[in-house]
Parts: C-alpha cells; sequence; structure tokens
C-alpha cells in the first residue's frame, strides 16, 4: 500500500459520495411521490420495525421448538445426537427414564445456549426422529441483561410447538415483538424515574 491509500483518504471521501447521493436521491423522490410526482421511480423504503416486519421465508432456519406427539408429550428420546452433531456445542441434554416401558427416555432437561448457537441446522439434520426443528418464522430474542435470558429451555421449545399449532405461523412473531415493545417501555420508564 502506498502512503496515500494507508491514510484511506480517497475510500472515506467515496463512502461519502455514495451516501451522499443516496439520502438526497431518496428524499427528493419521496418529497416528490408526496405531490404526486415521479411515481414510477421507486425511492428506498426503510421497514419501520418493530411496528412493521417483513415475513420470513418458509426455508429460514429460525428459533427452535421441539415437536409434540398427540398428547403433546415431546418426540425427543433424549438420544444424543442433536447434541453430538452440534459444532458449537451448545445443547445441553439430561435424559430420563420414560414410565412407558414402549418408550426408552426422554429428556428431563433439554437446553440450547443461543449465545453460542449459530443456527447452522445440524441438530435438525442429525436428529432421527424429527423431534427438533427450526420452523418458526422467529428470530432468536436478541434482547436480555444476562447470559441466562439467553438459554431456551425445553418449555420454551414446547410452547413454540404448540402456539404455531394453535395461532398459525405469524403468531411466534407477534409475540416476539410485542415482548420488545414492553420491554422498551419498561427501560424507558427506568430512565424517566
Ligand atoms: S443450529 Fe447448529 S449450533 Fe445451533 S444448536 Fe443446532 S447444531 Fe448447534
Ligand atoms: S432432538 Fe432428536 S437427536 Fe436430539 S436428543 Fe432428541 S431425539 Fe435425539
Amino acid at each position: 500500500m502506498t502512503f496515500f491509500e494507508r491514510l484511506y483518504l480517497g475510500e472515506i471521501a467515496r463512502g461519502l459520495v455514495v451516501t451522499m447521493y443516496r439520502f438526497w436521491r431518496n428524499l427528493t423522490l419521496h418529497a416528490l411521490h408526496a405531490v404526486g410526482l415521479f411515481k414510477q421511480v421507486s425511492a428506498a423504503v426503510t421497514t419501520q420495525y418493530p411496528d412493521e416486519y417483513k415475513q420470513y421465508p418458509d426455508n429460514y432456519r429460525g428459533s427452535h421448538r421441539l415437536t409434540l406427539k398427540e398428547d403433546n408429550s415431546v418426540r425427543c428420546t433424549a438420544c444424543f445426537l442433536c447434541a453430538t452433531a452440534c459444532p458449537a456445542n451448545c445443547i445441553f441434554i439430561e435424559a430420563g427414564e420414560h414410565p412407558d416401558p414402549e418408550v426408552e427416555k426422554f429428556p428431563l432437561r433439554y437446553e440450547i445456549d443461543t449465545l453460542r448457537c449459530i443456527y447452522c441446522g445440524m441438530c435438525v439434520e442429525a436428529c432421527p426422529c424429527d423431534a427438533i426443528r427450526m420452523d418458526t418464522y422467529v428470530h432468536p430474542k436478541i434482547w436480555g441483561f444476562n447470559r441466562a435470558d439467553f438459554i431456551e429451555t425445553k418449555s420454551v421449545f414446547i410452547e413454540r410447538s404448540k402456539t404455531l399449532a394453535e395461532r398459525g405461523r405469524n403468531a411466534l412473531m407477534e409475540d416476539m415483538i410485542e415482548d420488545y415493545k414492553k420491554e422498551e417501555a419498561e427501560v424507558w420508564d427506568r430512565f424517566e424515574e
């Protein structure tokens, strides 16, 4: 790199030109659209999350859920294949003996540390009984105040399956956005006290 390149002044100037061009282009177009002109030329629109959000595609790998049998018990047989396949080593399972002699084992505890999870889907691929899925159409929750807030438990995974079955594909995202709004309001209340 030459001395001039190492100063990065050229790149900084180039970045500013691109940013200012986009800013003024969009501002001008939105102003013209407001008075009914140039509507055929599209301007960038920011999705006003969380008041608006885009639906994730059907193949999006979202938060995990444990699938359920007809009696609402988990399909998982605590075989540890998902935990073994997990490259981030973030699945914790404690196996217990099932009271039903037909079922060998079930998870007393099934937890995923979502701060370590890389959402690769290897656990879903490894499961021989379709007991874990990531088809929840919701991203991992990204707001917490300590590590424990990011560890998802068996009851969370079960609840997700029930919510999806009862209220459809948008239900988990709607609940998450409501949670964010509530938590945000609480944080602002604390600031104002
Ligand atoms: S998605 Fe990947 S990293 Fe996350 S729990 Fe499953 S296997 Fe582990
Ligand atoms: S989720 Fe599937 S792979 Fe993981 S322990 Fe349960 S049955 Fe085994």
